[in-house]
């Protein structure tokens, strides 16, 4: 007997023109890339398929223990028409180190970044001239044996899809305005907050609720140990602007094992040092951070990721008391950067360390 899958599960239907309304993580591409592990075979040929609804069986190990990875990047259309995928190598290499953490075997590098040419160059039609839209890559992996074991899976399965992506948090560069969680944690010493991994996310959703229950956007995690030092903003992670004008100074928090090392984060610190900035990893505490705002040091503080790019911090909530930062509007270092960051992906700034991947 076929079961009739549920209301809600079912693929949405495939676009085949360029995506009107993206950016809700729903405007799926039509294809879909995907490859197997076994011990005895190692991965097989990955193979471009159309994006469709998998069958599992309902003791796949991956949904019940959770061992899941995943990477999220993007290719970006450059202002002369062709495709560059952004970093890949780097998120290749975060993806093998998130499934070692796993206990699951390692894709290699080349059949990442091979996966990602053939979905980007057979998709890229779905990408409308629009510059602020993008192909947003979700590479994943789950353990993949019908076995309920408490124990690393024997069989995995890759897929990789993607969506067509706009501004993440709309088209104009706004203010967020965030909660501090200090109920929560992201992540502990020792877990896996410092690789890319499903249960990290689910974990983080009652926060989140919580954060938007405050009338915030985002909301802000602390260290888990001494509840003290600012660790991340949401999926992202946070920098902080000491100064202003060619003397600024750029912070970031320095990684502390439950940060996750951001692509975006390390791609920041060095557009920050080649527009003349001092940029710096360092500790900074949620007293600091309110101190050093009222007392006019922190000027600017924004947030960063692949989906975000850059997302400036307006105000911040919280149960010691509400502040504002600067004055509450998106700050110059943090717009010149963010620019910065969206000319590198189109491919008109200078790409000293050839980040840019392009599909040809
Ligand atoms: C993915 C992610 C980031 C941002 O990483 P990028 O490589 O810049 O996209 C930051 N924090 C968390 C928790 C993340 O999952």
């Amino acid at each position: 007997m076929t079961l009739t899958a549920p209301e809600g599960s079912v693929a949405p239907p495939v676009a085949q023109q360029p995506a009107r309304r993206p950016g809700h993580g729903d405007a799926f591409t039509a294809h879909m890339v995907a490859t197997d592990w076994t011990a005895s075979r190692g991965w097989a040929t990955p193979e471009l398929q159309p994006l469709e609804n998998l069958s599992l069986h309902p003791g796949t190990l991956g949904l019940h223990y959770a061992q899941v990875v995943f990477e999220g990047l993007k290719a970006h259309r450059r202002v002369d028409g062709g495709m560059s995928v952004f970093r890949p190598w780097d998120h290749a290499r975060r993806f093998r180190r998130s499934a070692r953490r796993l206990a699951m075997p390692e894709l290699p590098e080349e059949l990442f970044v091979s996966s990602i040419e053939q979905l980007v160059s057979t998709d890229e039609g779905m990408l409308s001239d629009d510059p602020s839209h993008s192909i947003y890559l979700r590479p994943l992996m789950f353990g993949a044996d019908a076995n309920l074991m408490l124990r690393p899976s024997e069989h995995y399965r890759y897929l990789l899809m993607a969506f067509v992506a706009g501004g993440f948090f709309g088209q104009d560069v706004e203010t967020v305005s965030v909660w501090v969680s200090h109920e929560h944690s992201r992540a502990i010493p020792g877990g896996t907050g410092n690789v890319k991994c499903a249960g990290n996310y689910a974990g983080s959703f009652v926060a989140q609720r919580a954060a938007q229950e405050a009338g915030c956007q985002q909301v802000v995690w602390l260290d888990p140990v001494e509840r003290r030092w600012v660790e991340e903003m949401g999926g992202m992670n946070m920098f902080f602007v000491r100064g202003s004008g060619p003397g600024a100074e750029i912070v970031t928090p320095q990684l502390s094992g439950s940060l996750l090392p951001g692509v975006t984060r390390d791609t920041l610190l060095a557009l920050a040092e080649r527009a003349g900035y001092t940029a710096r990893e360092e500790r900074i505490s949620l007293d600091q951070w309110r101190d050093e705002c009222a007392r006019g040091v922190i000027t600017e503080v924004f947030a960063s990721g692949t989906a975000a790019v850059v997302t400036p911090v307006g105000e911040v909530r919280d149960e010691g008391g509400d502040w504002v930062i600067g004055d509450g509007r998106p700050g110059p270092v943090t717009l010149q950067l963010r620019q910065q960051l969206v000319d590198l992906h189109h491919g008109t700034l200078a790409d000293p360390d050839g980040w840019l991947h392009r599909i040809s």
